[in-house]
């Protein structure tokens, strides 16, 4: 048997057929053509697919499921798309059962941070964990949440939402809406302002960690209270799931050491004395996290 795991993110799709293990034997990648929008975009990922199935089926394997990665909100048992913040006409596309209908198989949509969770835990960083968190720091704060081998979706598919517990309510504004969300201060565009606020020059995220280490006095600051930050709501998830294991992914995730270091040093202060040893780890899969853990979907789905 094998599994078609799909990534349809803001500026690019990708596709893997998997074997029966989740082991990838054949990947496929489309630039996303904005101006077509999400019609055009339906068209080649139709194209795409059909392409797949008819491999697996040259292959002697045919495919038993389909798991969706979508780059922005979903309505998971609905199979729907909310709306795509890159491409325009993703509002209320029902994206699974299209896929049902193009392949004849089960198919499973879920957002891109509890996807990138589920592939994290079956194929990366979380890989032997019955309980994990997952985060990913990018341009926001994106997270998902294992407990007892499944992915938490909760009531309204807005379970691990992370990002959005609040650090100080007179804090900020955040995209949410609401003001002082963790995402504020500690996502890319927060760590830019804290550093414009204390030296009144803006400077990029990397820019900030680098001057870090070339001693800027202000931008070590700004790394410390970003580790702290996000030590904060990472200690929340850590009380309230006592997961085995963080997995932080996104773009600040890549500054390593300089991050996981400080970060692992504060968030003893922000767990009960029990949980002291739960370690943050980086997440290992990089940008195939999407399309691996929806490989991981559609065996669930299975299962
Ligand atoms: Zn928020």
């Amino acid at each position: 048997m094998a599994f078609i795991g799909i990534d349809k993110g803001g500026t690019r799709h990708t596709l893997v057929l998997a074997d029966a293990a989740g082991t990838v034997v054949r990947h496929v990648q489309h630039g996303t053509d904005r101006a077509a929008g999400a019609a055009g975009e339906l068209v080649t990922l139709r194209a795409d697919i059909e392409a797949l199935l008819a491999e697996a089926v040259a292959l002697g394997t045919p495919v038993r499921a389909i798991g969706i990665s979508f780059g922005g909100p979903v309505d998971v048992e609905a199979g729907v798309t909310i709306l795509s913040h890159h491409v325009p006409g993703w509002e209320g596309v029902s994206l699974r059962a299209l896929a049902e209908e193009w392949s004849g198989v089960p198919a499973v949509l879920d957002n891109d941070a509890n996807v990138g969770a589920l592939g994290e835990w079956a194929f990366g960083a979380g890989v032997g964990c019955r309980d994990m968190v997952y985060v990913n720091v990018g341009t926001g704060i994106g997270g998902g949440v294992i407990a007892n081998g499944r992915l938490v979706r909760g009531q309204g598919s807005m379970a691990g939402e992370i990002g959005h517990l609040t650090i100080d309510p007179a804090g900020p504004p955040c995209t949410c809406g609401r003001t002082g969300c963790l995402e504020a201060y500690a996502a890319g565009p927060g760590v830019e302002r804290r550093y414009q606020e204390r030296t009144g020059v803006a400077r990029s995220g990397r820019e900030i960690f680098a001057r870090a280490l070339e001693g800027d006095i202000d931008a070590k600051a700004v790394v410390t209270d970003t580790a702290d930050y996000l030590a904060r709501g990472i200690g929340a998830a850590v009380c309230l799931l006592n997961p085995g294991r963080v997995v932080l992914g996104g773009g600040l995730s890549e500054t390593g050491a300089q991050l996981f270091d400080p970060l692992n040093a504060a968030l003893p202060r922000y767990v009960l004395p029990q949980e002291r040893d739960t370690r943050v780890v980086p997440a290992q899969l990089g940008y195939d996290s999407g399309v691996r853990g929806a490989v991981a979907l559609a065996m669930e789905r299975v299962e």
